[in-house]
């Protein structure tokens, strides 16, 4: 695989993130956008990387909500309305970073560039998807984003319109996201980002060794029970 692992680290050590307000996490996803139950799945085009660009923000993104009801084998409810992807925004780093630093950086719905006193980061959006065992709803996914090396980030902007860019190898990152409902906390975690053709982003696959909840979940898939779970929790406040 593209491992430059010793090439890549996970975000700048200065300031820690310290994640995003509240738990973190949005609903991610583009209103509208449903397809076989793949949301927020899409890419937005080439990234321009550039410094010192325009930040673009895209916002939050909402997710569309998987709208039947499902009997749940676990608890005996019906589960309506369930969103089946949810994720930040942008990376924790980004969030946690200085607004000097911010304005020298770049963050589009996909990647996103920051220049630091400790050099410069990248990271990537992907979708980290977590089978679901017991219904036939499609998978949950977790829209995060990876760190990559700046020599993966230059090969992916430079083949993000090429046909074949599923070729490539599996790239390493390091998970930049504290997802709330789990601990030990995601933040950190290490990755390998999967290309996908062009227009729809990566799959991130957490390092198949870790014993992290989120990677067994990953694994081993969740019940459709979990993912109410997940969905009250993560749009409580
Ligand atoms: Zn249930």
């Amino acid at each position: 695989m593209g491992d430059d692992r010793t090439l890549v680290e996970p975000g700048p050590h200065g300031r820690r993130a310290k994640g995003l307000a509240g738990t973190g996490v949005d609903q991610a996803g583009v209103a509208g956008e449903r397809c076989g139950g793949v949301v927020a799945g899409a890419d937005a085009g080439a990234p321009v990387l550039r410094m010192g660009g325009t930040v673009v923000n895209h916002g939050h993104m909402r997710s569309s909500a998987a709208d039947r009801e499902w009997m749940c084998s676990v608890c005996g409810a019906q589960h309506s309305g369930l969103n089946m992807v949810f994720g930040p925004s942008g990376p924790d780093s980004w969030a946690a970073a200085s607004p000097e630093d911010r304005a020298r950086g770049e963050i589009s719905r996909d990647v996103c560039v920051l220049p630091t006193d400790e050099g410069t980061f990248y990271f990537i959006r992907g979708e980290l998807r977590v089978p679901v065992t017991d219904a036939v709803i499609g998978d949950f996914a977790w829209s995060v984003w990876a760190s990559l090396s700046e020599r993966n980030m230059q090969l992916a902007a430079k083949r993000w319109d090429d046909p074949n860019r599923v070729n490539l190898d599996p790239m390493f990152g390091w998970l930049n996201n504290r997802l709330a409902p789990f601990d030990p906390p995601t933040m950190n975690l290490a990755v390998n980002v999967h290309t996908r053709p062009p227009g729809v982003v990566p799959l991130i696959e957490l390092d198949p060794s870790s014993d992290h909840p989120l990677a067994l979940e990953q694994q081993e898939g969740i019940t459709l029970h979990r993912v109410a779970e997940l969905n009250r929790l993560l749009l409580a406040e």
